[in-house]
């Protein structure tokens, strides 16, 4: 029959309405806040329609969101703090889109370069969230954030995120994704303690008497 497909179609729509229904009937009252809620509604098991109106409303954060990177430094208990990056500049390299520009230290007597940025910026209307900078640094220096709420008038330097902007201490970064820093903080221990032990045994053994 001519039009049984666009009547089925309207059919799921319909259902699809109807649903949307009952479902805010069964969440009565915690329709979005509630985790039971969440993992029915958008969930495979999900029916009806389902809708957040954000900005009023907003889902909680998934760990392993991604967003715009930040740096992270090192809080020193003197008040000071130590950059992770050392500007090997990995980051810029693999970085698909290449919008990441590092500027490294020189040490002002000698000229030689030190392993810190003095610049580091990241367009973030070209960042498109893949994580590889954070992926390929070889030091847990630069980590995706969660704050997606970026949008502004502005189309000039404000999206142009300076080291000022980027730099967020550590605590952030656990707080942010507290099962990888816990992994990696267990594999920095690890390091350090193979490094005290190689240290330890090639002092014992500068320090054993030579035979004669
Ligand atoms: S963030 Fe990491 S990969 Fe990028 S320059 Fe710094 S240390 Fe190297
Ligand atoms: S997340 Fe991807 S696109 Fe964005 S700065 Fe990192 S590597 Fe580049």
């Amino acid at each position: 029959m001519y039009g049984s497909g666009i009547l089925a179609g309207l059919g799921v729509t319909l259902k699809h309405f109807i649903d949307s229904y009952v479902d805010d009937l069964k969440f009565l009252g915690q329709r979005y806040y509630n985790p039971a809620s969440l993992n029915q509604r958008q969930g495979t098991r999900g029916k009806g329609v389902f809708t957040v109106q954000f900005p009023e409303e907003k889902l909680p954060t998934p760990e392993r969101f991604r967003f715009i990177p930040f740096l992270l430094y090192d809080e020193k208990p003197d008040g000071t703090h130590d950059d992770r990056c050392t500007s090997c500049g990995i980051c810029a390299k693999v970085c698909p889109p290449q919008c990441i520009w590092i500027k490294r230290s020189n040490d002002p007597v000698t000229g030689r370069p030190v392993p810190q940025p003095a610049a580091f910026y990241i367009d973030i209307d070209i960042c498109m969230n893949c994580g590889y900078c954070a992926e390929y640094c070889p030091f847990d220096a630069i980590k995706m954030d969660h704050d997606y709420e970026l949008a502004s008038f502005d189309r000039t330097s404000a999206h142009i995120f300076d080291k000022q902007k980027l730099d967020k201490p550590v605590a952030y970064y656990a707080s942010l994704r507290p099962t990888d820093y816990a992994a990696e903080e267990l594999v920095r221990a690890e390091e350090e303690a193979k490094k005290a032990a190689k240290k330890a045994d090639a002092a014992s053994k500068a320090a054993a008497p030579v035979a004669v």
